[in-house]
């Protein structure tokens, strides 16, 4: 299979809408997996990586689980739930594997233009909260994907660890943290950068920007065709394919429902968008070097955990605050108005509704985050940093977040926090829905995205081997294998410039 010419009529292997870094992950897996087949990319801005996966759109955390305690929940029975944190710190392993191969090649001048080490802590108030962070750490301390990790409730320990968090507390005050050196900062937007640069390597690669997308449908012979504006001239031409991955960020939803594949009926999408509070004052941001994220309060969505954030961007260091929510009907930071109002159907009307009407936690969150004042803002850095001044920090605003609405035919809920991926029937068509952890697992969820679109190529002819070559533990259980565990990190750490 490969591009081809049909009289005039050019057929493409593989068309990506979106340039962003899903898209960059599945189109550089493609490229070094089928390096014969034409793959197109569709991009509606002036360049890359512009919307979510920008580096200031977005939080930089690699996730690992390691500080999101969101990954980790209590049961009825006091014990912990470690599953979802040993899948997700597993796909970043992945993601490693991945990046530090493509590092190996050359793809990069060096791996800190995206990946850096930042430590992750987890720090919480009050005796229950500690309570739970106790046993959080004595669950996921155990396993070897957890090695190292380190609990304290000792304020001077803390206070090394983290001086800002910690000065102005009164010593009473219960508190405790956990800490892993094994953490990351990651520029998703250097990432991207990184990974068009590679593909386009390739004539095989297009990438267009200043083109969207604006239809799809299924067209003869089992093929797709869009219609595609470019937004140069205004020209709108058409364009065939025999794949299409939509990996159009919050525009994917619009897609999806655009294409009229059955699987796409009855999903929604609700946008929220977020903000964080910078410092500008350089002699505080250099007395923080850490990822410190808090406890959601009860009831309210993962995306509402705060966090005082160490990262580096455009070449140094900043500290961020926040997220903070707002209400936007924007699919996209650069959307329209109209695309919330736009994508309610027949279809997921009812979802749509039934989802507004039982997640009273977001729903509450969203109206008291949009009533804020700038002294609520405030008020809330202050209990991560007691003496922080209000002259250091400024407010802006950060990427789009769409919280995909479906109903959960096991669990009966509407709302669904994560990435999730929607296929044709056939594996012809696949939209790449959702936010976080999207972009820290981008390789992982692109290689059971492939898997599920291409299995005979899984199983037999060059991509196994090719696949065992960017990604060694492919195909193998991380959380089942101790050796293999500290085998892989140790070799990614080293290629990757991050600590053992
Ligand atoms: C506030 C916030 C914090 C986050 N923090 C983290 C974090 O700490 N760690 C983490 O791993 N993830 C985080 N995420 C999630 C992460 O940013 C996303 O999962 C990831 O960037 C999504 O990448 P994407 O390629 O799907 O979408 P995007 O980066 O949004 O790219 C989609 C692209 O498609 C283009 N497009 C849309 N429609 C069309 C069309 N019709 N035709 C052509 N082009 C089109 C857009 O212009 C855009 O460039 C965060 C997200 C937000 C909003």
């Amino acid at each position: 299979m490969s591009g081809e010419q049909r009289g005039a009529e050019k057929i493409t292997d593989v068309v990506l809408v979106g340039g962003g870094i899903m898209s960059a992950t599945l189109g550089s897996l493609l490229r070094e997996l089928q390096p014969d087949w034409t793959i197109e990319v569709f991009e509606r801005l002036k360049d890359t990586a512009m919307e979510s996966s920008h580096v200031s759109n977005n939080a930089g955390t690699g996730h690992s689980a390691y500080c999101e305690l969101n990954y980790t929940t209590e049961r009825a029975d006091g014990t912990i739930d470690i599953s979802k944190a040993l899948k997700v710190n597993e796909s970043f392993e992945v993601s490693r594997q991945y990046w530090s191969h493509l590092v190996e090649k050359g793809c990069f001048s060096s791996p800190q233009e995206f990946i850096t080490s930042v430590p992750h802590i987890s720090f919480v108030r009050g005796a229950r909260d500690v309570a739970f962070l106790k046993k959080r750490h004595e669950a996921l301390c155990r396993h070897p994907l957890f090695e190292g990790m380190e609990y304290t409730e000792d304020h001077k320990q803390m206070a090394e660890w983290m001086p800002l968090v910690m000065a102005g507390r009164e010593c009473g005050e219960t508190v405790a943290a956990t800490r892993s050196l094994q953490g990351t900062d990651v520029n998703f937007g250097a990432l991207t950068h990184g990974l068009f640069a590679f593909m386009q390597r390739s004539e095989k690669v297009r990438l267009r920007t200043r083109h969207e997308v604006l239809t799809l449908r299924r067209g003869q012979g089992g093929l797709w065709e869009l219609k595609v504006k470019d937004l140069h001239t205004g020209e709108v031409f058409p364009v065939r394919a025999r794949r299409v991955f939509l990996g159009a960020g919050g525009r994917a939803l619009t897609l999806l429902l655009k294409s009229g594949i059955p699987e796409g009926r009855g999903y929604g999408g609700f946008p929220v968008s977020g903000m964080w509070l910078y410092c500008s004052n350089r002699e505080v941001i250099e007395k923080h070097h850490a990822k410190v994220y808090g406890k959601a309060q009860v009831g309210t969505p993962p995306m509402s955990v705060p966090h005082l954030d160490t990262r580096r961007m455009a070449g140094q260091k900043a500290l961020l605050f926040g997220p903070y929510a707002g209400f936007s009907t924007r699919f996209l930071k650069t959307g329209s108005y109209l695309d919330l109002p736009l994508s309610v159907r027949p279809g997921n009307f009812v979802p749509l509704l039934m989802s507004a009407g039982t997640n009273f936690g977001l729903v509450r969150y969203l109206i008291q985050q949009v009533l804020q004042s700038p002294r609520d803002r405030f008020r809330a850095l202050e209990e991560y940093y007691p003496e922080a001044q209000s002259r250091d920090w400024s407010l802006r605003v950060a990427g789009q977040r769409v919280q995909i609405i479906h109903k959960d035919p096991k669990t009966g809920t509407y709302l669904q926090f994560g990435t999730e991926v929607v296929h044709s029937a056939d594996g012809t068509l696949s939209a790449l829905l959702g936010a976080s952890p999207g972009a820290s697992t981008s390789v992982a969820i692109s290689l059971e995205l492939l898997e599920r679109c291409y299995p005979a190529f899984f199983r037999s002819g060059p991509w196994p081997e090719r696949l065992a070559g960017m990604v060694p533990t492919f195909g193998k259980s991380l959380p089942e294998d101790p050796e293999l565990c500290r085998k892989v990190r140790r070799s990614t750490s080293e290629v990757l410039g991050l600590p053992r």
